[in-house]
C-alpha cells in the first residue's frame, strides 16, 4: 500500500467515524468516475476532477424531520427551501468537508437540485450517488431503498478531488413483483417507466382535506408521501395529524 492510498483509507475512516455520531446515520464513498462532466457540471469545473462523492444519509424517524421551509411565496419557486432533515445533514456535510480541508484537499457540498434552482449548476444526482456507496438500490418509487430502512432516508453528498477508497454497490433488489408505489400514488405519476415529475409536483401543489400536503404556515408544508408510505420494507414515520399541524 502506498503512502497516499494509505492516509486516504485513513481519512475515509475518520469521515465514515462521523456516521452516528453526528446527524449522518450512515456515511459511504461512490467513486466520481461515475459521473459524467455534464452531471458533476460547475463542481467538475471546480475541482478539476471530482475523484470521490461523500454520502451521508440521514435516517427518517418522525414527521417534524421531513417539514419543509421556504423563503419565498411558493416552494418551488423559492431559492432558498429545505426540509429539517436536510438542514440537519447539511451541518455534518460541513463537518466532512472542514475534515477534508484540514487534510489539504479540495471539498464543497452541492446544492440539492430537488428544492427549487431555475437554473441548476450541476445535475449530480444523489441518490445514483447513494445506491454506488451501497446504501440500497433505486425502487420503483424512484426513490432508494435501504435494507432495513426502506425508503426513509434524507440524502446529501459532499464532493472532493482526494481519492478515497469507494465502498461496492449492495446486491439487493427490493421490488420484485411488487407495485404499491404505483398503486399508492394519488397522481398517477409512477409507472414502469419511471416517475412524470410534472404530475408529482402538481400533487404536491394542492392542500387538500384528505391531504398529501399539509400547509403548516404560509412557508412550512409536509409534502406528499404516499409512495413511501406505501413501501413494505421499512418502518414509516407516524403521519403529522392535521390537528398538530393546525390545518
Ligand atoms: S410523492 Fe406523491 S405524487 Fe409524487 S410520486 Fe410519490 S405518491 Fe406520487
Ligand atoms: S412499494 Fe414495492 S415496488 Fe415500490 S419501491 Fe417499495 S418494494 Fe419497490
Amino acid at each position: 500500500m502506498t503512502a497516499e492510498s494509505q492516509s486516504m483509507e485513513e481519512l475515509a475512516r475518520s469521515i465514515k467515524g462521523l456516521a452516528g455520531a453526528s446527524t449522518a446515520d450512515l456515511v459511504g464513498i461512490a467513486p466520481g468516475s461515475e459521473f459524467s462532466a455534464a452531471e458533476l457540471g460547475e463542481l467538475g469545473e471546480a475541482f478539476g476532477e471530482v475523484k470521490s462523492i461523500v454520502v451521508l444519509a440521514q435516517r427518517i424517524v418522525d414527521p417534524v424531520q421531513m417539514v419543509r421551509f421556504y423563503a419565498g411565496q411558493a416552494y418551488q419557486e423559492s431559492h432558498v427551501a429545505t426540509s429539517f432533515a436536510d438542514a440537519m445533514l447539511k451541518s455534518t456535510c460541513w463537518q466532512v468537508v472542514e475534515v477534508l480541508h484540514q487534510a489539504g484537499v479540495r471539498a464543497a457540498a452541492p446544492r440539492n437540485l430537488r428544492y427549487g434552482d431555475a437554473a441548476p449548476r450541476h445535475s449530480l444526482s444523489f441518490k445514483k450517488a447513494a445506491v454506488l456507496a451501497g446504501f440500497g438500490a433505486f425502487g420503483r418509487n424512484q426513490l432508494v431503498i435501504h435494507p432495513k430502512w426502506g425508503p426513509w432516508m434524507m440524502l446529501r453528498t459532499v464532493v472532493t478531488d482526494a481519492p478515497l477508497p469507494p465502498d461496492a454497490p449492495m446486491d439487493f433488489a427490493p421490488c420484485d413483483h411488487c407495485s404499491r408505489c404505483l398503486q399508492a400514488c394519488p397522481a398517477g405519476a409512477l409507472s414502469e417507466n419511471g416517475i412524470d415529475r410534472d404530475a408529482c409536483r402538481d400533487q404536491a401543489g394542492y392542500v387538500r382535506q384528505s391531504s398529501t400536503v399539509i400547509r403548516l404556515s404560509p412557508h412550512g408544508r409536509i409534502n406528499c408521501d404516499e409512495c413511501l408510505r406505501a413501501c413494505p420494507i421499512g418502518a414509516a414515520p407516524p403521519r403529522l395529524a392535521l390537528a398538530e399541524a393546525g390545518s
